[in-house]
């Protein structure tokens, strides 16, 4: 599947940690390294893989490789407005930029309505 990165919010100089990675650095596509694109005057920044496996498995590649690093202050979550879409944040960022993650499973929202939906589905399981 494909999957997309967000790496809007992390800093320049580390993104080859991620892109340049054993783990990962496979499931890069081809002359596809990073993207910069200008949208709604905000500059995202992204990078999109193949991955054979799951967001979830692509997740806990991302996590380890953050890990291995010693990155403890960015935090992986799910775009929910986006499909198959992971971006990595600054955690202390979070609320400022209007951002809410589901304390169960990371999965990101743009309103506390929202955010308390989702989480209550969690009670259920
Ligand atoms: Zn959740």
């Amino acid at each position: 599947m494909r999957i997309q990165v967000d790496l809007s919010f992390f800093p320049d100089f580390m993104v080859p940690i991620i892109t340049d990675s054993i783990e990962l650095k496979q499931f890069l596509i081809e002359g596809n390294n990073v993207t910069r694109e200008r949208k709604d005057d905000i500059d995202t920044i992204f990078t999109v893989f193949e991955f054979p496996g799951s967001i979830k498995e692509f997740e806990g590649l991302l996590y380890s490789i953050l890990h291995k690093n010693s990155i403890k202050e960015y935090v992986i979550a799910q775009d929910m407005e986006n499909e198959n879409t992971i971006a990595i944040l600054k955690s202390g960022d979070l609320k400022q930029l209007g951002i809410l993650v589901c304390d169960f499973c990371g999965a990101v929202f743009h309103s506390e309505d929202e955010k308390y939906i989702h989480q209550r589905a969690h009670y259920f399981y």
